[in-house]
């Protein structure tokens, strides 16, 4: 029998889950709305976690975006996905399988590490574009975790008299560069231009990061700069992590990975120029996950099937 896992994202807009197999692959993949209160998100992923039982379903992985309580099972808090919940009793008593939670981001890397950009790396750093910016440090070849909470990269302050951040502080670097941030150029690119390629593209829908991306592709030039702009703030957090961990391999995931070198060629540029020690030229190669926005369901279903090894 194939063994397969269910492995569930719960990010700040969504809760996405499907069954994940050894190799990485995926299939059944759901996406609902994440609650607005802490019991319901763990309630939503019980529920969606027994849409997806099958024979094949060994275990439950669940990686949740906030500070994480891996082995109590309970995701503590984050700015965008409320706590405390108490995930891994819901969707244990849901399931009767074994539940595996950790950080959404560390999810992620795992995927990396295991069946990804990073196999075989070292030192790593795995960035993940959503709602915010989560990350996944990767060092010695393991994810490092500080205390249990290590990663929160997304609220590095870039700049203190930005945006104010979800979190309460000011000008983290996921209110310069992020899903949400693109989003929201694309709607005030639709709400500028009623005639203009992004209201266009949107057709009628709330314009997005994929409408934003789509007119960067016809050339539309306001799009483009907006990609660029992401792009420059992308690598100004590379830029610094860089100096702190010195990984041979950044990878960028979450839906805006999507975009490719039009997110990621003014990162690079941006690391070249603003980098530390940038003339010794030994930056670390920036590259676009291969699973899109998937990574964490997968890193959650893969790290679910290799602890029934344990
Ligand atoms: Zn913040």
């Amino acid at each position: 029998m194939i063994q397969q896992a269910i492995g569930i994202d719960v990010g700040g807009s969504a809760i996405k889950a499907a069954l994940v197999d050894l190799a990485g692959g995926i299939r059944g993949l759901i996406r609902v709305p994440t609650p607005s209160s802490a019991p319901e998100v763990a309630e939503q992923c019980g529920s969606i976690a027994r849409s997806l039982l099958s024979a094949e379903a060994r275990a439950v992985g669940v990686g949740s975006a906030g500070l994480v309580d891996r082995a109590g099972g309970v995701h503590i808090w984050g700015p965008h996905v409320p706590g405390p919940a108490r995930i891994s009793e819901v969707v244990g008593e849901a399931t009767g399988l074994p539940v595996i939670l950790d950080n959404d981001s560390n999810a992620a890397a795992f995927a990396e590490l295991t069946a990804g950009a990073v196999r075989g790396t070292s030192d790593a750093v795995v960035i993940m574009l959503g709602t915010g910016i989560g990350g996944g440090l990767i060092v010695d070849g393991s994810i490092y975790r500080g205390r249990g909470f290590a990663g929160e990269i997304g609220h590095m302050v870039l700049d203190p008299s930005g945006p104010t951040c979800e979190c309460g502080l000011r000008g983290c670097w996921e209110t310069l560069v992020s899903g949400s941030v693109l989003d929201s150029a694309a709607a005030r690119l639709a709400a500028d231009h009623p005639g203009g390629a992004v209201a266009r593209l949107a057709g009628g829908q709330p314009p997005q990061g994929e409408h934003l991306l789509l007119a960067a592709e016809e050339g539309d030039a306001e799009s483009l700069a907006e990609w660029e702009k992401a792009g420059e703030w992308l690598g100004q957090g590379i830029a610094r992590l860089t100096a702190i961990l010195d990984p041979e391999v950044v990878v960028v995931g979450g839906a805006p990975s999507v975009a490719g070198d039009l997110l990621l060629d003014p990162a690079r540029a941006t690391l070249v120029a603003a980098g530390y020690g940038s003339h010794l030229n030994r930056h670390p190669e920036v590259v676009a996950s291969r699973f899109g926005g998937e990574s964490a369901v997968i890193g959650a279903g893969l790290q679910a099937l290799e602890s029934l090894d344990d």
